[in-house]
């Protein structure tokens, strides 16, 4: 079965074909965080979506070349670091880093670039393009010295979110109190400098400002992976007016078709209400760590679900997810256990043996990122493999093939392994008291400490190495 991607822009399934001509490099570019707050797990949904599809596209032998943008100034930025009371790049930093490292704990691999709207190349590209879209009369300077996109001027304009923009006018659903513009739904391509941008400013043909924010992808995208993508993805809030946008200005600058595939993921829900930090409904991964959960945790609950389908974020689902993990666990280390015995010189009569190429797991994924058809399988194999093993029908070979089968899913699952949780800072603080106790020999409160931290939930072994500290009945 070929691979098959529903397709924002044509609201279809579509059998999924790169631009290269050699059929092997894919060209991805997904719309990354803007850095004034540490991303929500809502975002990460997102983002585990597209790590997901890179990882299988890799499984199917596509080389992908992956680019994030890191949205570095944009009005939120620029509030947050005025309320901090500190310089933008400053304020951007830590959320930058604090990033890359949720990143690392989800298990999301690193996409090639990942491109920051201030750097100085990217912000000159951007200034590039908007001077080509004056230049083209597809866009025009206000009066208030900001540059807007002209979407009359672009026919394709509503295309991806089928949206039609003359009932947006006639219905008068939208209310224009920006008279600069000549559309109400002309959007800004630079930001002509205000009092409240403080240092935030770069020169321009126009004066002085800043990008807006759909303007940045468009160049970060085109600079790193040329004119045209094959895949351009983001959460479904991304399609209008942001990913609308991106097209308008890419090929009102190339004249070229952007994008080939548009993928977007539905939204991770609480109480019915999309997570979102302006709603205040959210939980960073810091949040769910600090409960005791593991990043692999996280990972297979926000990843479980299809990604056009929304996601109730619970912690019903979360100790789910927990348990499926164990399952897995215990299957992984009974096959290992079985996989260490030796044959007997002739084989086990009936044994089951399962062929390596078994593809019912990467034929699930083929369509359109079944992932609940291809967790289906894979739970199917645990239990047909525990049965034989229960009635002595699998031998160590077939074992070891298993195991095999397993190693080729997990490098797109990515959930194997136990690891080390974060503890919160409160039980760090509590073991630290109890090495101090320990040291200076009062045993009774280290006895008392070890209680504490029990009734929290936390269990102490005392090794030679120092004590370790586990969740109680967690990893
Ligand atoms: P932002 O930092 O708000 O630009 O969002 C970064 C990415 O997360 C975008 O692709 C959004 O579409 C996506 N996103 C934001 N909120 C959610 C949510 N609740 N569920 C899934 N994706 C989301
Ligand atoms: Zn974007």
């Amino acid at each position: 079965m070929p691979l098959r991607l529903f397709n924002t822009y044509s609201r279809t399934l579509e059998e999924f074909h790169p631009l290269d001509p050699a059929g092997s490099e894919v060209k991805m570019y997904t719309c990354g965080p803007t850095v004034y707050a540490h991303a929500h797990i809502g975002n990460f949904r997102a983002y585990l979506f597209e790590d997901l599809l890179q990882r299988h596209l890799e499984s199917r032998g596509f080389q992908v070349r992956r680019v994030m943008n890191i949205t570095d100034v944009d009005d939120k930025t620029i509030q947050g670091s005025r309320s901090a009371g500190i310089p933008l790049a400053e304020f951007t930093s830590s959320f930058k880093q604090a990033f890359f490292a949720d990143l690392d704990t989800l298990r999301i691999k690193r996409a090639d670039h990942f491109p920051e709207a201030t750097e100085p190349g990217q912000i000159a590209a951007m200034i590039e393009m908007i001077k080509t879209l004056v230049e083209r009369g597809l866009a025009y300077q206000a009066e208030d010295k900001s540059v807007y996109f002209r979407i009359n001027k672009f026919p394709g304009y509503g295309q991806l979110a089928h949206f039609d923009l003359s009932e947006l006018r006639s219905t008068g659903r939208v209310k224009s109190d920006e008279y600069d513009k000549e559309h109400v739904g002309d959007f800004a391509l630079w930001k002509a400098w205000d009092e409240e941008d403080g240092a935030v400013r770069w020169e321009s043909p126009w004066g002085p400002g800043r990008p807006g924010w759909h303007i940045e992808c468009s160049a970060m995208a085109t600079q790193l992976l040329g004119d045209q993508l094959d895949i351009h993805c983001g959460g479904v809030d991304n399609i209008f007016p942001h990913h609308e946008a991106e097209i308008a200005q890419t090929e009102g600058c190339t004249g070229r078709k952007f994008v080939r595939y548009w993928l977007h993921c539905a939204h991770l829900m609480v109480d019915g209400q999309k997570m979102s930090k302006s709603l205040g409904n959210f939980y960073t991964l810091r949040d769910v760590l600090a409960k005791g959960y593991s990043g692999r945790e996280v990972r297979y609950a926000l990843m479980r679900v299809h990604y056009r389908a929304q996601l109730n974020f619970t912690w019903e689902g979360m100790e789910e997810s927990r348990k499926a993990l164990r399952r897995i666990d215990a299957w992984v280390a009974r096959l290992r256990e079985k996989a260490e015995e030796e044959n007997a010189q002739r084989p086990t009569p009936n044994v089951q043996r399962p062929t390596e190429e078994g593809s019912g797991f990467e034929d699930a994924l083929d369509d359109d990122l079944n992932i609940s058809g291809a967790l289906g399988v894979l739970f199917e194999t645990i239990s047909e493999t525990n049965l034989a093993l229960d009635l002595g029908k699998l031998d160590s070979d077939a074992a070891r093939l298993r195991l095999q089968w397993w190693e080729r899913i997990d490098r797109v699952l990515a959930v194997s392994g136990e690891e080390t949780v974060a503890l919160p800072a409160e039980i760090t603080a509590l073991a630290e008291a109890r090495t101090q106790a320990r040291l200076a020999k009062e045993w009774r409160k280290s006895d008392e400490l070890r209680d504490e931290l029990a009734a929290k939930g936390w269990e102490v072994r005392d090794t030679k190495d120092g004590q370790k500290i586990t969740r109680r009945g967690g990893v």
